[in-house]
């Protein structure tokens, strides 16, 4: 149809299948299922105990250029790839997708269920609440923000024996015990008595008093809403409180280290263990404090027990997808769930194919899918997807700003091939970091209603003489899959091309080299320069023990450097580094570069506007 409804309207044109039907199609006993109404289920992991030993499908990750701030189609072409795949390819396809963030969806940017008639549906289901996976992450992250400040407030107030006391009372009969989570404490501190009436008075006190140094706590409270008025907030104002004010502030729940979590982990019990040894501050000694110092990692666990099971849905052509974590990956490491991928891999068998994204630009999102996610899931990819628009090409060729919410310029909507060539550096260099992780790269040119055959050659061109495997002009949101089975067949090709792959950097060398690995080589930076707040922290890291964790940049998705108005392939600039955070838990370091905020805020005119309900038919309208 010309033009393309609303994605909306074609989300809610289809009646989704049984989702017991998508099931069947996988294979996946009911018994490792569990439906949430008719077109949602929550796979167990416990699929993959009868499948184990069974070989994987293939692996395919899709990236982008850098974009405009309209996005340029990479959740549309991940969806339109798999139904292409599933629906006229014949190949069992599973597509891993992030569960949209509230943020952007009420924000700047709209859902992310992919769009026109390549998409995730029920679209309304997938962008809002989805089945409470985000908002489980919100109470978790929440509860140990409140488990902070309750205890630095009782240490304030009590003696060390009563503190003592009551942390461990008298149970039934009279004994006193330490509960389970505590052993833990008790080992780090060295102490080796197990019954809480042998201690000795200095053992009590070296138990009971964490001691967090309230200046060093780097764990936040979450909203996954864009506040921006909540970046920097005072607690403790009440009289109870006692005086005890403090600064802190709030962060989107899709940055937060337990979605990263979420995001990384691979069973339950290392769910368990990564949550548990998530650090929140030091103590006043220099010591890092954990969430089990605080007594916390069962709790955060059984919070998030539903969460971790991935949650089936469909696409407008009936293909299967897992929705699973959501981080950001320009303030967080942008990549949906290892055990999503492990699930999809395993149920697509050796000649299916799993395609998941990784977000924003290439060197961002691909960045840490090579980096963090494919280390600690053991899994390489098969093939990378570069998804590329002659809109952001123009951009980076030099054309005008591209802004949210206003019109686009003329440059956009009339032929101009000399500027498509123009912004291919962009393309180039994000094929050239690709294929350096030893893998074959196909491109995939996002047909838009006003590019012109000149302009898609133009791109197709740039895109071969940059050493991709393959460039495919696809048009998959005008046509759903039949628009993507030239894309698809090359996919299908390049997974049959061997690979070598290759991490960026290795774990074992400084956290400095590390970044300056990443600046140099997927940037483009001449070098790099360390605040002097990010210098004090990764000396704190490095003491600490943390520097052999792979690295997560904090950086705009809209320039391979620090300005996000440095369109093109920039080079020879220096990369400022802020300050520095360590996820422990999730298992990495975010050095934040230039003034990347961790809570986004409201634009002037908001997606909100236009999203309200049809009071005679009950439907949503006007969700993006
Ligand atoms: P990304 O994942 O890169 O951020 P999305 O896939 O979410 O981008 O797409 C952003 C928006 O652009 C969506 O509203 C989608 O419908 C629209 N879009 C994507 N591809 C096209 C296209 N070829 N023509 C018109 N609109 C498109």
């Amino acid at each position: 149809q010309d033009p393309v409804p609303a994605d909306i309207e074609i989300a809610q044109s289809v009646t989704p299948t049984p989702i017991t039907e998508i099931a069947k199609q996988l294979n996946i006993s009911p018994a490792d299922f569990e439906s949430h109404g008719t077109t949602k289920a929550k796979v167990k992991l416990s699929v993959l105990d009868s499948l184990k030993d069974d070989p994987n499908g293939n692996y395919v990750v899709v990236a982008g250029i850098t974009p405009t701030p309209l996005g340029e189609g990479k959740s549309t072409t991940t969806v339109g790839v798999c139904q292409a795949l599933g629906a006229y390819l014949d190949k069992k396809v599973v597509t891993c997708i992030r569960q949209p963030s509230q943020g952007p969806t009420f924000g700047i940017k709209g859902g992310a269920a992919g769009g026109g008639y390549s998409q995730v549906i029920p679209m309304e289901e997938m962008n809002l609440h989805l089945t409470g996976d985000i908002h489980a992450i919100t109470a978790a992250n929440n509860l140990l923000a409140a488990a902070i400040d309750a205890r630095m407030f009782h240490e304030n107030t009590q003696s060390d024996a009563a503190l003592f006391n009551r942390l461990c009372p008298a149970g039934k009969g009279g004994a006193r015990s330490f509960a389970p989570v505590m052993h833990k404490r008790l080992k780090k501190l060295g102490i080796t008595e197990t019954d809480p009436d042998k201690l000795s008075t200095e053992e009590r006190s070296k138990f009971a008093r964490l001691d967090i140094d309230p200046e060093t706590i780097t764990w936040r409270r979450v909203l996954d809403t864009n506040d921006r008025f909540l970046r920097t907030i005072t607690v403790g104002q009440a009289a109870t409180e006692k005086g005890m004010t403090r600064t802190t502030g709030f962060d989107i729940t899709v940055s937060s280290e337990i979605m990263a979590v979420l995001a990384l982990t691979t069973s339950l019990p290392d769910m368990r263990e990564r949550l548990g040894n998530m650090v929140i501050g030091n103590s006043k000694a220099g010591e890092p404090v954990t969430a089990d110092d605080l007594g916390m990692g069962g709790a955060l666990v059984v919070l998030m027990r539903d969460a971790l099971n991935p949650t089936l849905m469909q696409t407008l052509e009936e293909t299967p997808v897992l929705v699973h974590a959501g981080p950001f990956a320009n303030i967080a490491h942008g990549n949906s769930s290892i055990v999503a991928d492990q699930i999809g891999l395993k149920l697509v068998g050796p000649d299916g194919f799993v395609v998941t994204e990784a977000g924003f630009g290439a060197d961002i999102g691909m960045e840490k899918f090579m980096n963090i996610k494919c280390r600690y899931s053991g899994l390489t990819p098969n093939c990378a997807v570069i998804v590329a628009t002659v809109r952001a090409l123009k951009m980076h060729g030099g054309g005008p700003p591209v802004t949210a919410g206003k019109p686009l310029d003329q440059t956009y909507r009339s032929e101009n091939a000399e500027l498509v060539k123009a912004g291919c550096c962009n393309l180039a260099r994000h094929i050239a970091n690709a294929r350096a992780y030893g893998v074959p790269v196909v491109v995939a040119i996002n047909k838009f209603a006003t590019d012109t055959p000149a302009e898609l050659d133009a791109v197709r061109t740039a895109a071969l003489d940059a050493g991709a495997f393959d460039a495919v002009v696809c048009w998959h949101h005008a046509r759903g899959g039949e628009g993507a089975k030239d894309l698809g067949e090359a996919v299908i090709k390049a997974c049959q091309q061997p690979t070598q792959f290759e991490f960026l950097y290795p774990l074992d060398i400084s956290i400095k080299e590390k970044i300056e690995t990443i600046a140099k080589e997927t940037y483009g930076a001449a070098s790099v320069e360390y605040l002097p707040q990010a210098e004090k922290q990764i000396e704190l890291y490095t003491r600490m023990g943390f520097a052999g964790l792979p690295i997560c940049m904090a950086k705009t998705q809209y320039s391979f450097s620090a300005d996000a108005s440095a369109k093109g392939a920039p080079s020879g600039f220096v990369l400022p580094i802020r300050d520095v955070r360590a996820s422990v838990g999730a298992g990495f370091l975010i050095p934040l570069v230039g003034d990347m905020m961790m809570m986004p805020g409201l634009p002037t005119r908001p997606c909100f506007y236009d999203i309200d309900i049809d009071p005679v038919s009950g439907r949503i309208v006007g969700l993006s």
